[in-house]
């Protein structure tokens, strides 16, 4: 550890600039103590940063191919085509019921996915999605790192979509640099222009794709192309076409740097047994070009510094300084290292993925842990478990949940009304919920309440029966208002409605209320 005591705080002036020893953090004012106790890994720092703020270098990443890239071009595939193509999808509800399989309905307050229909006060199935997403990044994370920021994360996707529109437009990354650093002539107009309309495409396709998830899209589509669509759908699209383009396009490895939140909190997440790409420092220094370490064998590590490895990131970051919350842990550092060993000859993995604990083992000349002792360790088992838990209680509820519901409001004012006949009336609300994408018939009986009768504002007084029987239509809930009487004399007491659906599935729910009646009766 470096002696404050002996430290150089002094302050020189170079090139006009005032560079100084002094520490802006306590992680630059004694590298070797975080090394050691956040990034064993880390080479210790050589230079002190000469400003807090440094103006952004456009990232040029090279082009690369190898496993992880693949790998990535797959991810980005599938990710992309299930956002874009999942409004086509149809799913046969019936004639009542849309045939979008996902669709959320704002305007009857329904949620469809495939074969399951949430209603609003079954937002809790929502929620618990919610947190089975939050509880799957936990445990995606303690497992194999930031693998959701390296290939799944939308703002990954699309700037990696963005950055292969470049790479088609201007060419691989000198070109772009060159072109970058061109004074504007009419092909580099032409080129720019070319390219940003793309990017609009790219924005316009995205934001119109979204707003497809709420209404029936080929309806929607066609709204919108003749100017039919309500306005909130031209606000939404353009506004996401702006982010999309935004954030992808020009903004790109700034949102996962500085703008994201979830980086700081997976940090906080990540332990010594998490894998992270890591690049071999006990392998790799002192770094040497091919024909230096020829003429001086064993002086010199396995990196050449040829700076592919630097290249290739999409986030512009050295990973040979450590571990560091720019990188995302796409690998293709990986890819681009593992081709330069095997060009000159040497083993792959200077780069690789690997734990904290794995590289202090293999540093110390120890075989690495088997990959099954990362996956399953108590951590990842019981996020595990937390993530199956929640789940299998979703399917049991939507499993057992019935589609048939009834609430109850008896009429507070007055309790009750004395009928001509001496009888006692008590009036209730029902709201009868038929979950069903078709209409049924239901049986609404009184149970506990001898010798009482019912009627309803359609069915008449003269056919009042313990029971009777109402249509629900499909997907509705329907409003009766109900109509329950006894002979003088009854005394209140309490007694239940009981819902029955009349057809195989026989579902029933039922609500104890409370029939009022004159005390001195
Ligand atoms: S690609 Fe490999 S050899 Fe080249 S600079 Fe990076 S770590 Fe060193
Ligand atoms: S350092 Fe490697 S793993 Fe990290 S973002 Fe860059 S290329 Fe991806």
């Amino acid at each position: 550890m470096s002696n404050p005591e002996t430290r150089d705080w002094s302050a020189v002036v170079e090139d006009g600039a005032t560079k100084t020893n002094e520490p802006v953090s306590s992680a630059v004012a004694d590298p070797e103590a975080a090394t050691r106790r956040h990034e064993p890994h880390e080479p210790p720092r050589e230079h002190l940063p000469e400003r807090l703020y440094e103006k952004r270098e456009f990232v040029h990443n090279k082009r690369i191919d190898g496993p992880f890239r693949r790998f990535k071009w797959f991810v980005m595939v599938v990710t992309l085509a299930i956002y874009y193509v999942t409004p086509w999808i149809r799913w046969d509800r019936g004639p009542y019921a849309p045939d979008q399989a996902v669709l959320v309905d704002l305007a009857h307050r329904r949620f469809y996915m495939f074969g399951i229909e949430i209603w609003p006060h079954e937002f809790y199935f929502v929620a618990g999605l919610l947190i089975m997403a939050g509880i799957g990044l936990f445990l995606v994370t303690s497992a194999v790192g930031r693998a959701w920021c390296g290939y799944a994360c939308p703002q990954t996707v699309w700037t990696d979509l963005f950055q292969h529109v470049d790479r088609f437009v201007d060419g691989d990354r000198n070109a772009r640099r060159r072109l970058d650093n061109a004074p504007w002539t009419w092909g580099k107009i032409f080129r720019r222009a070319f390219k940003w309309t793309i990017y609009l495409l790219i924005g316009l396709v995205t934001g119109g794709a979204w707003i497809l998830y709420f209404a029936d899209a080929p309806t929607l589509l066609r709204d919108f192309f003749s100017g039919e669509a309500a306005p909130i759908a031209y606000i939404t699209v353009a506004v996401l076409t702006l982010t999309t383009v935004t954030l992808g396009g020009f903004m790109r490895e700034q949102v996962c740097i500085y703008m994201c939140p979830w980086p700081r909190i997976q940090t906080a997440m990540l332990d010594e047994k998490s894998l992270i790409v890591t690049y071999k420092d006990w392998r790799g220094e002192p770094r040497g070009s091919v024909k230096k370490a020829r003429r001086n064998p064993g002086q010199f590590g396995d990196c050449i510094d040829c700076t592919q490895c630097v290249q290739v990131c999409p986030t512009g970051i050295d990973i040979r300084e450590g571990p560091q919350i720019g990188c995302i842990t796409c690998a293709l550092c990986i890819d681009a290292c593992d081709r330069v060993m095997k060009d000159i000859g040497r083993p792959r993995g200077l780069i690789d993925y690997a734990t904290l604990e794995d590289c202090e083992r293999e540093a110390a000349g120890e075989a690495p842990r088997s990959p099954w002792r990362t996956l399953l360790r108590p951590r990842t088992v019981a996020y595990f478990l937390i993530w199956g838990g929640i789940g299998g209680a979703l399917l049991f509820a939507l499993g057992v949940r019935s589609h048939t519901e009834l609430t109850v409001a008896p009429d507070r004012n007055p309790h009750y009304m004395l009928l001509s006949d001496g009888s006692v009336r008590n009036s209730y609300t029902l709201k009868l919920r038929n979950m069903e994408s078709r209409p049924r018939r239901m049986e609404i009986a009184l149970e506990g309440l001898p010798g009482a009768v019912m009627w309803t504002d359609a069915i008449g007084k003269n056919d009042a029966a313990a029971s009777q029987t109402v249509t629900v239509p499909a997907d509705l809930v329907r409003q009766v208002r109900a109509y329950v009487a006894l002979p003088a004399g009854t005394k209140a007491q309490a007694f239940t409605f009981r819902l029955t659906s009349l057809d195989e599935q026989n579902e029933s729910d039922e609500v104890t209320t409370r029939f009022d009646a004159p005390e001195e009766q």
